[in-house]
């Protein structure tokens, strides 16, 4: 079953839902070492950004370009608008197409994931959203050249993805607030990292269940 914009849409609203329910636990890890606010500024965006859905007469673009508003105008401090402009690019990258396979999927993760780094510069292993969001592109990427089914490509963005996301643990920041913090902010979990493991495993839960 390929995704469509009504799947693009329950993947945001899970991913909302999944922020308002870890939304305390998000704030912890960004008070350890940021300024405790990522819980409630992606929470604030995203439930902006599920209110705004259309439930019936956009595309994939004007889907993601609708939550992508949101997020850049509600969202603030750093992440709002490297989370908006996920979207943004992930929607332009999906152009007009009605719905999309598992090599759409990992397009629209990469051109999200590239504006993410084109926009705030990070690396790999600088403790950021990047490092649970590249291993989860790299692992759609190997699923689409294998053939595999989307519920498979998405189980191994997800396990990939939470991989990420918890080797975040050890490193030293060197983008962001955290980055502030020097060596203190090794051995705490990256709060971006951990808000895109939910947006990997979203879309796991909602377009890996449907085939
Ligand atoms: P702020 O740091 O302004 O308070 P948030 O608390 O909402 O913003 O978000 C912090 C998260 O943003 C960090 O945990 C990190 O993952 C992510 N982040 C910060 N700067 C960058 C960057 N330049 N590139 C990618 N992600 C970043
Ligand atoms: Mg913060």
């Amino acid at each position: 079953m390929p995704v469509t914009a009504a799947d693009l849409r329950a993947w945001i609203r899970a991913f909302a839902a999944q922020v308002a329910e870890e939304r305390a636990y998000l704030t912890k890890l960004d008070s350890a070492i940021g300024d405790g606010d990522h819980g409630q500024n992606l929470n604030r965006g995203l439930s902006h950004a599920a209110e705004g859905l259309d439930n019936g007469n956009d595309d994939l673009p004007a889907t993601m370009k609708s939550v992508a508003m949101a997020m850049i105008s509600k969202t603030g401090g750093a992440s709002g608008p490297l989370y908006g402009t996920f979207f943004m690019d992930a929607g332009k990258a999906v152009g007009e197409r009605p719905s999309l396979d598992v090599a759409g999927v990992a397009e629209l993760f990469r051109a999200g994931l590239s504006g993410v780094q084109r926009r705030g510069k990070a690396e790999p292993g600088d403790k950021t959203m990047v490092d649970a969001l590249l291993p989860a592109v790299e692992a759609l990427e190997t699923a689409a050249e294998n053939g595999e089914a989307l519920p498979t490509a998405l189980r191994n963005a997800k396990a990939a993805a939470e991989e990420g996301m918890k080797a975040t643990t050890p490193l030293q920041a060197r983008k962001g607030r955290a980055s502030y913090l020097g060596e203190r902010s090794k051995g705490h979990q990256d709060p971006g990292a951990t808000s895109s493991y939910y947006l990997v495993a979203a879309a796991a839960d909602t377009f890996g269940s449907s085939a």
